[in-house]
């Protein structure tokens, strides 16, 4: 799907502030529907970066519907293991159920791999860097933004996608993220044969902390190491030591992942965990989308996925209005989005909130429910929060998406 670099004579001026994936795909999703639109990034290039993010079935569809080729990117996953620090199994989620279920793979990305997809055959004319948003206003029917560098632009619609600390999220009024306690230490290592199967990602639940490894394509390997946070933390003059006084001894493949660490890999960590309590509230002709909207913990994976059905969402209620509409149309329909969107952030937000540190005692119930009851739960969960039926008619309305282009589960790297 070729990305349009000119606009319709009726088009909205959009302007989009940040261009992380809620910012970039929300930009594809308008520019497709031919709007005129312009992202405002305050980096000085679009320098991707960061470790792996997960792409559940439902972010996948939207990159399908948004035409992203995301073949043989990153690493399918047939399996999420979830044992205890002792190795005791908790539950499996069977991803390859869930995938039947709902239609699309599951799979980890390196963040950088899925930005330069986001950007695959899109007018980069439409991207301002050194663009930073100091200011913003949305009065009736015209929105405006104020940059660092003293110019300013004018548009019909602004959409903060400034994530995490969004400076537009501040400046309508909207509470800011607050710190959950708990911090990862993490990113991606290469480094070939640790984990038995790259299909499989591992997560094991401690009583002090938790981490993860998951594999996100060729030998690149995904680990985080979660800990208790408070905002005086002060760092240890060595943090791969006191990572391994912590997490030593949980199982081989976490051994080898420790011996291959150095303190460089935990230069950019720790991650303290932010949440906002609500999504964001727009007003006017602003809206608020991505973790500018909805930040929350990383505890489901679902942050990136969010941001893409926001983007589902948005580019549905833009595209349900009629030719030219007036100023009282577009905030009617911003709100729209809105409330379509706040019920089901709200129960994913809540859901990765749930604090997953516990004694084995705690923990051991969960082993004696069946891993299909846990599949089910989880499929069942994701189809309510992703507008299941909102999101089966856009796809037919877009005709036929070639799967393979989004499933490239013959494709990938490292099998
Ligand atoms: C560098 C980086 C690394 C990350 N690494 C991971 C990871 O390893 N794993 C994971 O699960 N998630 C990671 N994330 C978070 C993940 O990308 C988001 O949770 C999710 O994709 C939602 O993205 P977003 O576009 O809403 O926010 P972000 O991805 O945070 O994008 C926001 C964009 O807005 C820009 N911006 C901010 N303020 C302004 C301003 N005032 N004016 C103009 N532009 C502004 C930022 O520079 C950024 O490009 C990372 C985010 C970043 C920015």
């Amino acid at each position: 799907m070729k990305v349009r670099a000119s606009s319709a004579p009726s088009a909205l001026r959009i302007l989009v502030v940040g261009a992380g994936v809620a910012g970039l795909s929300l930009a594809r999703g308008l520019l497709r529907d031919g709007h005129d639109v312009t992202v405002f990034e305050r980096r000085p290039q679009l320098q991707p970066g960061g470790g792996a993010v997960t792409i559940w079935s439902n972010g996948a569809t939207v990159l399908g519907q948004l035409g992203v080729d995301m073949a043989g990117v990153g690493q399918s996953l047939s399996e999420v293991q979830v044992t205890t620090s002792t190795g005791r199994p908790l539950a499996t989620l069977d991803l390859t159920a869930m995938t039947r279920g709902l239609g699309a793979p599951v799979r980890m990305v390196p963040r950088r791999v899925l930005l330069e997809r986001l950007l695959d055959d899109f007018p980069v004319e439409r991207i301002r860097c050194n663009a930073r948003a100091v200011g913003v206003s949305a009065t009736h029917g015209a929105a405006r933004v104020d940059f660092a560098d003293g110019s300013s632009v004018s548009g019909d619609v602004l959409i903060g996608a400034d994530g995490l600390h969004s400076r537009v999220r501040e400046l309508s009024d909207s509470p800011p993220a607050e710190p959950t306690g708990w911090s990862s230490w993490q990113g991606l290592v290469s480094l070939a044969d640790v984990v038995a199967d790259k299909r499989v990602a591992l997560m094991m639940v401690g009583r002090h902390g938790n981490l993860g490894l998951w594999p996100a394509g060729g030998c690149e390997l995904q680990w985080w190491f979660d800990l208790p946070w408070s905002p005086d933390f002060v760092r240890p003059p060595s943090p791969i030591d006191m990572i391994r006084r912590q997490f030593a001894g949980w199982s081989t493949p976490v051994d080898r992942v420790l011996a291959a660490l150095t303190d460089d890999d935990l230069a950019g960590s720790p991650y303290p965990h932010f949440r906002h309590r609500s999504p964001g509230a727009g007003r006017g002709v602003l809206t608020l989308i991505g973790d500018a909207s909805h930040t929350m913990p990383p505890t489901m994976a679902q942050g990136t996925n969010q941001a893409l059905l926001d983007t589902m969402v948005l580019c549905k209620v833009l595209g349900d209005l009629r030719p030219a509409p007036s100023p009282d149309d577009l905030a009617r329909a911003l709100r729209r989005y809105e409330n379509t969107r706040r019920r089901k952030v709200a129960a994913v937000s809540r859901v990765t909130a749930l604090q997953l540190s516990h004694s084995e005692l705690v923990l051991r119930p969960a082993s004696f429910i069946p891993d299909r009851l846990h599949t089910w739960g989880l499929t069942m969960f994701l189809r309510w929060v992703s507008h299941h039926r909102m999101s089966a008619e856009i796809s037919r309305g877009l005709g036929p998406i070639d799967v393979s282009r989004t499933a490239g589960q013959t494709t990938d790297h490292g099998h």
